[in-house]
């Protein structure tokens, strides 16, 4: 399914070519007053680049919104309409089967653990050769790195049971 969150996501700052792209005057565009490229008029409309927003006095009543609203205006699109056209523009594909997703998941949780792992391993190796040197009359000065290295590993085994 196309999700409008996905599309929204894509289309978030870069309104401004997305709108060029799909037939809107550059001109329009500029943050000045100007005629409305949906419904004319001299200086009703106006466009907020930062905010990627549209201001219309068309009408009597202020429309305003976003790109989206925006290509409606001009279009006469329905919001569904204009959803799926933008989606086409950026190329947005709809998701993944649940099968797909389901693995993709299963994968990252497994490449996170394997990372924990080595993380572990690491720690637990400098935990041994701290204490190894400890036991073996060695100097008694890394035990900042002793304890930091038990902490590390409290933590890295916390996560990867996910506790
Ligand atoms: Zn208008």
């Amino acid at each position: 399914m196309l999700r409008f969150s996905d599309v929204k996501n894509a289309a978030n700052g870069k309104w401004e070519g997305i709108l060029i792209g799909m037939g809107v005057s550059p001109e329009c565009l500029t943050g000045k007053h100007g005629p409305c490229p949906g419904c004319g008029g001299n200086d009703r409309f106006r466009y907020d680049k930062e905010k990627e927003r549209f201001y219309c006095g068309g009408g009597g009543e202020l429309a305003t919104g976003d790109g989206f609203d925006l290509l409606s205006h001009i279009n006469g699109w329905e919001t569904a309409e204009t959803f799926k056209e933008v989606a086409e523009y950026l190329g947005v594909k709809p998701d993944a089967s649940p099968e797909a997703k389901a693995k993709a998941v299963k994968y990252a949780k497994q490449a996170e653990a394997v990372k924990l792992e080595k993380e572990l391993s690491h720690e637990m190796t400098v935990l041994g050769q701290v204490l190894f040197v400890r036991s073996n009359g060695g100097p008694k000065d890394h035990w900042e790195r002793e304890i930091e290295a038990a902490k590390t590993i409290y933590k890295l085994l916390r996560r990867l049971y996910g506790k």
